[in-house]
């Protein structure tokens, strides 16, 4: 196993981790939690691969969180004649609703949505960002349009519409039929692609009911104009670079990603840096430096997730790249610096009277000598997420009565959890079960102490009110 770290791992599931071998290597190798992407596969493969790692999860004793991420209302052109066409700079292009196959001159749009919010001056931007067209004319079933940024456009791609706010949901059809097969299976954590407004997230609250925690992806610029409202109203958060770069200017991404990560820490939600991390490595067995950096940057940020995309999905080396992943994380956590940067980056807003508690934990175990590490009781996962806002230098042992509960720190920051009923039933046990589970992590020596924070009455949700140190007899 490697080194215990603090930034989790989190990993794309797909064809190339498809196998159980493969995805027990990507275990070995680190990885913390696992992203289903329910843009591509079927619900047997999502299965299949859900129970395999389900099995690894209980055959190594370490819970390991599970992602279903939902595609989201992805706008995309229809077909082309020839499955491509090649759109010059200055030419005009119509897009309409007409299904039949589109050719130099136009494609279908399937929706209509488009056609009602967009107006003359507004620019659509297509696969990836890569061709740009400005709208001349429209009604309400098409849009005559004048390509600014000229270049190939296959079947299905993408379209974004940066600084437009369609008067549409986060959750399709489909979303909405992978959303319940999701929680049948029993995910810990479901994603939210293009969330727009605040709104979305209670939205999908309603359908989810309680069932998993929810991340919203930000994307959308005005997801980010509601920055503040999005993360209060979510689980968790995860930084979309990829679509966030097509529709923000792209240099205008690091700096987002510092404010998201600084806001989720402020409101103690679990934040993910995502996209093109280790990009080069999909087909090298080395990644490029600035890679390296970008892994590292989002460590020093303070992200508690650093995700792997295509580079686990389809990539050619998995657990290699896994291992890479933990070896930059490795690093920069045993730079002498990294948690000034920590605090730097991190205002110590208190919000309430819980997270006062969980701060005070934390300094307390800067006072006290010999503190082997910090323990958190927790019935919903409340206290342990505003502990690991505060970045504490030491381990965060969550210890609760639920297995989701256990799983959904996959991907929070610094956290080791353990399921245990009997304290959570008699609070006499609290001492006796904190330093089990403590020596089973192989840490804690007779005459060290543990900090441990819980909300009393233990099974009740939402609240921290207790600070108890141990010592270790
Ligand atoms: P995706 O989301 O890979 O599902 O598009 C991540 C991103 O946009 O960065
Ligand atoms: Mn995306």
């Amino acid at each position: 196993m490697p080194e215990n770290t603090h930034t989790k791992i989190l990993a794309t599931v797909g064809p190339a981790t498809a196998t159980k071998e493969m995805l027990e290597k990507l275990v070995d190798a680190g990885v913390d939690a696992f992203r289903f992407n329910f843009s591509h596969g079927t619900h047997e493969e999502h299965a299949e691969r859900y129970n395999v790692v389900r099995r690894i999860s209980e055959s190594k004793g370490r819970h390991i969180a599970v992602i279903a991420d939902m595609q989201g209302p992805k706008l995309r052109v229809g077909h082309f004649k020839d499955g491509k066409v090649m759109l010059k700079t200055g030419q005009k292009f119509v897009l309409d609703l007409d299904e039949t196959a589109g050719d130099e001159t136009r494609v279908n749009l399937p929706h209509k949505e488009i056609f009602a919010a967009v107006k003359p001056g507004d620019v659509l931007l297509l696969n990836d960002g890569n061709i740009a067209l400005e709208v001349e004319e429209c009604d309400a079933g098409h849009a005559v349009t004048k390509v600014k940024v000229g270049g190939m456009l296959s079947d299905h791609k993408g379209v974004n519409l940066p600084n437009i706010t369609l008067p549409i949901s986060a959750l399709t059809e489909k979303d909405k039929d992978d959303l319940a097969f999701a929680l049948d299976l029993g995910v810990d954590w479901i994603s939210l692609s293009f969330v727009q407004k605040a709104s979305d997230v209670q939205e999908a609250r309603d359908l989810v009911k309680g069932r998993a925690l929810i991340i919203s992806k930000l994307e959308k610029p005005s997801a980010i104009d509601e920055l503040e409202d999005v993360v209060r109203l979510s689980d968790g958060i995860m930084v979309a670079r990829g679509d966030l770069g097509v529709e923000c200017p792209i240099q205008t991404v690091p700096v987002l990603q510092k404010r998201i990560v600084a806001m989720c820490r402020k409101y103690a939600k679990p934040v993910i840096v995502a996209t093109q991390m280790l990009e080069s490595m999909i087909g090298a067995p080395t990644p490029t430096r600035a890679e390296v950096s970008d892994v590292a940057t989002a460590v020093y940020d303070g992200a508690d997730t650093v995700m792997l995309s295509a580079e686990t999905a389809v990539g050619q080396y998995p657990a290699e790249t896994v291992q890479m992943m933990h070896k930059i994380i490795e690093q920069v956590e045993h730079d002498p610096n990294f948690y000034n940067c920590m605090a730097n980056n991190h205002k110590d807003i208190c919000e309430s009277e819980s997270q006062g508690i969980t701060y005070a934990a934390s300094e307390l175990s800067q006072v006290l000598p010999d503190v082997a590490a910090i323990v958190t009781f927790t019935a919903s996962g409340f206290t342990t997420f505003s502990m690991a806002k505060e970045r504490p230098d030491l381990p965060i042992v969550a210890i609760t009565p639920s297995e989701t509960v256990a799983r959904q720190m996959g991907i929070v920051w610094g956290v080791r959890s353990f399921i245990n009923k009997d304290v959570f039933l008699s609070f006499d046990l609290i001492e006796e079960i904190a330093i089990k589970y403590v020596k089973q992590c192989g840490l804690g020596k007779s005459g060290d102490y543990i900090i441990s924070t819980a909300g009393f009455p233990l099974a009740r949700r939402g609240m921290t009110n207790m600070l108890h140190t141990i010592r270790i007899p």
